[in-house]
């Protein structure tokens, strides 16, 4: 909050309104400030405010105070994504000081690290209409390449409720841990089937994925099992429907699983919640996005991230996006991460061509 009260503040010396939305009740805001006309659509800067902790990483400096060693600068979100957000910063003298043909929209979002919880907020207030934001740039680091596609990425936690007894009679108990077994020998029965289906040759692996990360039940080796519950994620290409997935795993419990627990204790129950659900970018090449960063970077091909991004929530809500920023993702999340001065320069001149062409587009 300190962050966006002073963005809000910075904006203000250049006479930029700004507009908040989020988890305020939280402490945790968004901020959205529109530089140049409000009546019609333009192009959204987005970045994302919040960072990785630093626990139990080894830093050889503080990783909240940037430090410069041999052309590098170093401190946590440096790449990821805070040099984007202050060179979008640094843009706004120039943004001012002549009058923009189309706006440029600032988008900085809370929470996206732990699963783009803040970015709903801030879509959900844009305006409709004329108004509307016609593109968005998300400046995550892709060492300036354009990036057009992405997985989606969705974190289930299933409950399993049984009831309890001693372990020597087995059948008078619904053992929870047992029917977490059956569940996830589904989960990679789907997992497998995915692969086996591909479809993504774009990406690492090229298909849909699964996986189980945590579990945990039981009281003692010798009772019956009353409760078990695991995570798991899906990491969904473009053209899966993550929730449809873990519907199919939704039915696959209701038809073989909880009829039979049930016929031996009725308060058996499974639940699974989603924790995170986050859409996957699809390629669209012919977007105004896209082709925007294209014109901009002079890149002749897209290319494919790994990571998850806001990205594919903005297209989500009709608003073509794409992934472009300085800096590389190989640092990011890590010690000592950081980025180079020539890293930072590039993604000033992309924004120095982005403003030259914000002045002179047909709105
Ligand atoms: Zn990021």
């Amino acid at each position: 909050m300190a962050l966006i009260d002073w963005v809000a503040g910075y904006l203000k010396t250049f006479g930029i309104d700004s507009a908040r939305s989020g988890d305020l009740a939280a402490g945790k805001a968004n901020l959205f400030a529109t530089i140049g006309p409000k009546d019609r659509g333009g192009v959204i800067l987005s970045g994302h405010t919040d960072v990785v902790p630093v626990a139990s990483q080894k830093w050889d400096s503080d990783p909240f105070a940037l430090t410069e060693r041999d052309g590098r600068l170093h401190a946590r979100g440096s790449a990821d994504m805070k040099g984007f957000i202050a060179l979008v910063l640094a843009l706004v003298p120039e943004a001012v000081a002549q009058p923009l043909s189309v706006p440029i929209h600032l988008a900085f979002t809370h929470d996206e690290e732990t699963g783009c919880f803040g970015a709903p907020h801030l879509i959900a207030a844009l305006p409709d209409g004329a108004a509307r934001p016609h593109l968005a740039i998300i400046g995550e680091p892709t060492s300036m390449q354009v990036a057009n596609a992405q997985k989606g990425c969705a974190f289930f936690r299933t409950t399993i409720t049984g009831r309890d007894g001693h372990s020597s009679a087995p059948g008078r108990g619904v053992n929870a841990i047992e029917a977490a077994a059956r569940i996830i020998a589904e989960i990679g029965r789907v997992g497998a089937e995915a692969a086996r289906r591909g479809g993504g040759d774009r990406f690492d692996p090229p298909h849909t994925t699964l996986n189980v990360g945590t579990i945990e039940g039981g009281a003692a080796v010798n009772i019956i099992a009353r409760d078990c519950r695991f995570e798991w994620d899906l990491r969904a290409i473009p053209g899966d429907d993550p929730l449809r997935m873990k519907a199919g795993i939704d039915a696959f419990i209701a038809a073989e699983l909880l009829p039979r627990m049930r016929a031996v204790f009725t308060g058996a129950a499974i639940a699974t919640e989603t924790i995170v659900s986050v859409p996957p970018l699809v390629p669209d090449p012919g977007s105004p996005a896209e082709a925007l960063a294209r014109r901009l970077t002079g890149a002749n091909t897209a290319t494919t991230v790994a990571f998850a991004s806001e990205a594919g929530l903005y297209q989500q809500a009709g608003i073509p996006a794409i992934i472009c920023g300085p800096g590389s993702i190989d640092v990011a999340h890590q010690p000592n991460e950081y980025i180079t001065r020539e890293e930072l320069a590039a993604g000033g001149a992309f924004l120095d061509r982005l403003l030259g062409w914000a002045r002179s587009a047909e709105g």
